[in-house]
This record gives structure tokens, sequence and C-alpha cells, in this order.
């Protein structure tokens, strides 16, 4: 490997961008305990939930109840998605410490799943940000589509990498890069970052892939090559995306656990202790689970 990354930041998803591509509505009480049970595997990130509208997304209609309810260990960082100052305002008064913003590199993504275009996507971010910032909330961006569209096809790393600079500029403080479709592989991967890289430090940059042609973990070894060291991921592979056809979930949590292990890179999470928590879940709800890892191991 060309970087010497030795200690790599693992954010798990599953709560927020997994449940919410669930077809079927996951109790507050079972979202509770799945996320109780990952805060003791030793993740230190976890997306909780998300403070959009219950029209938007009904899976998360419960989003101020899951996080009320949840432990919050001190040592635990839990993020939570707002799609606007509505949703910052609802999350600053359930005490709330990180937020996700989220916004695409593709205009008809962003048209089609926030209805509007980029720049205003950008404009409101930097109403929340300011917010963010007075009540000394850290603020993560998911840029979406960076490796392809499901409406326009592929994109220009170099746009990738204004948008991104753009957020940085704004007040960003970690900018997460998503193959939202899962179309990327290795080198359009490596493409990316050297373009993003030139214009934002890699240390604020996190990758998220999601597994749809297999390509997940290649990408993700691909980016530990240029030296990205946060990756987002979610267990026993939840997720999906309703805009793009046939997407599958997020990059399971357990098989990027493996990959660190077998490359001597520290995480600092338990992948025993997520093998359980997928598998009580995947119980819980009834869904296959999509980890390799955790299919092999049990
Ligand atoms: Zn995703």
């Amino acid at each position: 490997m060309n970087a010497e990354v030795e200690h790599v930041k693992i954010v798990e998803v599953g709560p927020r961008d997994g449940l919410q591509n669930e077809p079927l509505f996951v109790p507050t009480s079972t979202k509770v305990e799945l996320i109780n049970l990952l805060a003791k595997t030793g993740l230190k990130h976890i997306e909780a939930t998300s403070f959009v509208s219950p029209k938007a997304i009904p899976q998360l209609a419960d989003g101020a109840e899951v996080y009320r309810q949840i432990d919050k260990p001190e040592d635990v960082c839990y993020s939570v998605l707002v799609p606007n100052l509505k949703g910052l305002e609802n999350a600053l008064a359930c005490g709330v410490k990180e937020i996700a913003l989220f916004t695409a590199v593709s205009e008809s993504f962003t048209q089609r799943n926030i209805n509007c275009s980029i720049a205003e996507s950008i404009h409101r971010f930097s109403d929340v940000v300011t917010l963010a910032k007075q009540h000394g909330i850290r603020i993560r961006g998911y840029v979406s589509c960076v490796l392809g569209c499901p409406y326009e096809g592929s994109i220009e790393p170099q746009k990738v990498a204004s948008l991104t600079e753009q957020l940085i500029e704004l007040g960003v403080d970690e900018v997460s890069l998503g193959d939202t479709i899962g179309v990327g592989t290795p080198k359009q991967t490596q493409e990316m970052i050297k373009a993003v890289s030139e214009h934002v430090p890699l240390d604020k940059l996190a990758m998220h892939f999601h597994d749809t042609y297999g390509q997940a973990i290649a990408n993700i070894y691909a980016s530990l090559e240029l030296g990205v060291s946060i990756f987002d991921s979610a267990l026993a592979g939840l997720g999906g995306c309703p805009y793009a056809r046939g997407a599958s979930g997020n990059v399971a949590t357990e098989d990027v656990l493996y990959l660190m292990n077998g490359l001597g890179i520290e995480t600092g999470v338990d992948i025993y202790k997520v093998i359980m928590a997928g598998q009580t879940l995947c119980e819980r709800i009834g869904r296959e689970n999509q980890s390799k890892v955790s299919r092999a191991l049990s």
C-alpha cells in the first residue's frame, strides 16, 4: 500500500441510511435496542437517525424519540441527518451534538431527492452551518452520486472536488463522498479522490460505498492506498436507495472490519460484537443478512 493508514474511523450509518430504506417501519424500541448494541461494539461514530419530515421518510418519523431514548455514553458520537433549519432546531432541542447535511453532485438527483438545485442546497447549507456553529455542533456533509448518477450517468471528478471544497469553506467539518448507487470501481475511486484531495485535506474526507456491483471493499482498499482513513458502513449491509434501481445496501460494517483486521489497521471495534448486533437486527426485522463475513462466520 502506498499511504500508511494505521487507524481507521468507521462511521456506522445503518440506523439511518440503512433503516430509512427498509420497506417496513422498524419499531422505535428495536431501533433503540440496535443503537445501544452498536455503542457496545467499540464503534464511536453512529448516525442515529434523521430529523426530516415524516412525510418524506416515514421510516424515521420517530427520529426525535429514538434520539431521546438511546443511551448516550460520553465517548460515542451520535449524528443526526437534518435537511434544513427546522431540522436543526429540532436537533438542538434534543441536545444533538453532531449533524449531517445532504447534497449531491448531480443536478437531477438533487432535484428529485431534495427538490432543489445544487446551488440552492448549498445556500440552505450555509444557514444551517451558521446556526450549528453558534451552538458548537460538529457538521458532516454528504455528497451523493460521486461516482455516478442514476439520471446523469458518469460524474466528472472535478465537479466532486469543487462541491467538496465549497462545503469545507462553508465550515463543514467532514465530507462523506458517497457512491450512492454503488457503480464505482477502484480506478475511478482513486481518480476522484486525487481530484478532491488537491482542494481539500484528506483527513476531512470520508468514503461512503454501496455494494450494488460488489466493488465496495475493493473501493475501500483503493481509498486506503491514497490515505483516506474514514469510512461509512452499515451493519448487515443494510440500506439501498429508493432512487436507484437495483441499488443494494451500504458496504457491511462486518466486511469492512474483516478487511481492516486483515491489514492490521486499528479500528477499535470488536467484529464479533458487530456480527451479533447485525444478526439480532436481521432476526428482529426479518431481513437477510447481507454481510458476507457474517454469513461465513455464523
Ligand atoms: Zn448511502
